[in-house]
């Protein structure tokens, strides 16, 4: 959702019926307004986010099978747009870029001077951003720009982004977004919120929009309405997709029982198999660390700092003045896990997690964090009660 849109409601009209052959229509009408459309495409092998030109860049007809440790895609044979789950990037490669120049600086003639970037941040329209997904860019923004400390750089790609999200009709095996409260169904704020029906002899998009900008892309589109069944067949879809999650996870207590559980054996039994490679965070929607390098030009006439992603998972993040504080992969997979599910509470008020399963899915050993996450909070008693949490 554009931020700037996000004090403008459009009346309650009902969601516009949209053949799938003309989804096209939709990104023309947002490149045609200047932004910048990113949306899912197949690319080596896996449903990847990048720049979509056109509703054929979609990877249409093709789903994806994942579970730990395993992601395939295969085709359909049908001309689903949307039908798959979480693609192997999240949304942050955009809005908090892996790899970003902070500042230059220049030497000519004994003169030192900083070089600006001029250039204007593109504006973005993401298309298909799942229900999980868009509770994360909300995560984001919590820790990027709505509190004290605000990454300019964020904000700025952030402001007038337009999304265009998607109620999942198509979990994964890994995806947990029901235990999470982030899914299936859309329910924070985005510009345009889509459903895609397949089945029954049937295939049709509905549209709804969410604020007065993504209602001016409907009214330009200028599509009949929806019809009661065609929005009941909807609803059923993303309703049989909620009973169709590949995992889950009991959180009442969870919390607590992490921030309780420091010397608990399990952080020894997962740092067994955990590689500390960090793929789980680099492929989290909402894992937002960065370390900062500056790089100097053999030449000695030009020097950059550069901002990089950065992970919980290596030795050097938790460096401080003199050594790294979390020297164990037992240390390092307790602070992401807990992060994650408990002291981000403290932090933000919500939990870190929104159930999305790709660091399940990325992990190349498998590690489960349902699974970890439910040894530890049912060994540890809740205080007040008489013994170890249950399901
Ligand atoms: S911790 Fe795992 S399941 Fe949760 S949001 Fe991050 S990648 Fe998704
Ligand atoms: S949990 Fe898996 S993905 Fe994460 S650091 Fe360990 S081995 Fe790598």
């Amino acid at each position: 959702m554009t931020t700037q849109g996000a004090a403008q409601q459009p009346d309650a009209r009902p969601p516009a019926f949209l053949e799938p052959e003309h989804f096209d229509d939709v990104i023309q009408i947002l490149r045609r307004r200047g932004y910048r459309t990113i949306g899912p495409t197949r690319r080596d092998g896996a449903i990847v986010y990048d720049e979509i030109e056109s509703a054929q860049d979609l990877p249409v007809g093709w789903t994806d099978e994942q579970s730990p440790g395993r992601y395939r895609v295969r085709p359909r044979g049908d001309h689903a747009l949307f039908a798959y789950a979480s693609a192997a990037h999240a949304w942050k490669r955009f809005l908090h870029p892996p790899n970003l120049q902070l500042w230059r600086a220049q030497r000519t003639n004994g003169h030192v001077e900083l070089v600006a970037d001029s250039a204007p941040p593109p504006r973005y329209a993401f298309v298909g951003v799942r229900a999980c997904d868009l509770e994360a860019i909300r995560r984001l923004d919590q820790v990027m720009m709505d509190g004290p400390y605000v990454d300019h750089v964020y904000r700025a790609l952030r402001r007038d982004a337009f999304l265009v999200a998607v109620n999942c009709c198509d979990p994964s095996g890994t995806c947990f977004c029901v235990s999470m409260g982030t899914g299936p169904r859309v329910t924070g704020l985005a510009d345009l919120v889509l459903t895609e029906m397949v089945g029954a002899g049937r295939h049709f998009l509905t549209l709804a929009a969410g604020t007065a900008s993504g209602q001016e892309v409907l009214d330009e589109l200028g599509r009949r309405a929806a019809t009661d069944e065609e929005c009941r067949l909807a609803d059923a879809s993303v309703e049989a997709a909620a009973q169709n999650m590949g995992r889950s996870l009991a959180v009442d207590g969870l919390r607590e029982a992490l921030a309780n559980s420091p010397e608990h054996p399990r952080w020894e039994h997962v740092s067994k198999r955990c590689l500390t490679c960090g793929s789980c965070t680099l492929s989290c929607p909402t894992c937002f660390c960065s370390t900062v390098e500056d790089v100097t030009a053999l030449r000695g006439d030009a020097t950059e700092r550069r901002r990089l992603w950065d992970t919980c998972f290596s030795v050097e993040f938790s460096y401080l003045h003199g050594g790294s504080v979390r020297l164990s992969p037992r240390s390092r997979y307790r602070q992401w896990l807990t992060h994650k599910f408990s002291t981000w509470h403290d932090q933000f008020g919500v939990g870190g997690c929104v159930g999305c399963g790709r660091c399940i899915t990325w992990c190349p050993v498998g590690i489960d964090v349902t699974e970890e996450a439910s040894v530890i909070r049912q060994a540890v008693p809740l205080p007040g009660s008489t013994g170890p949490m249950t399901e």
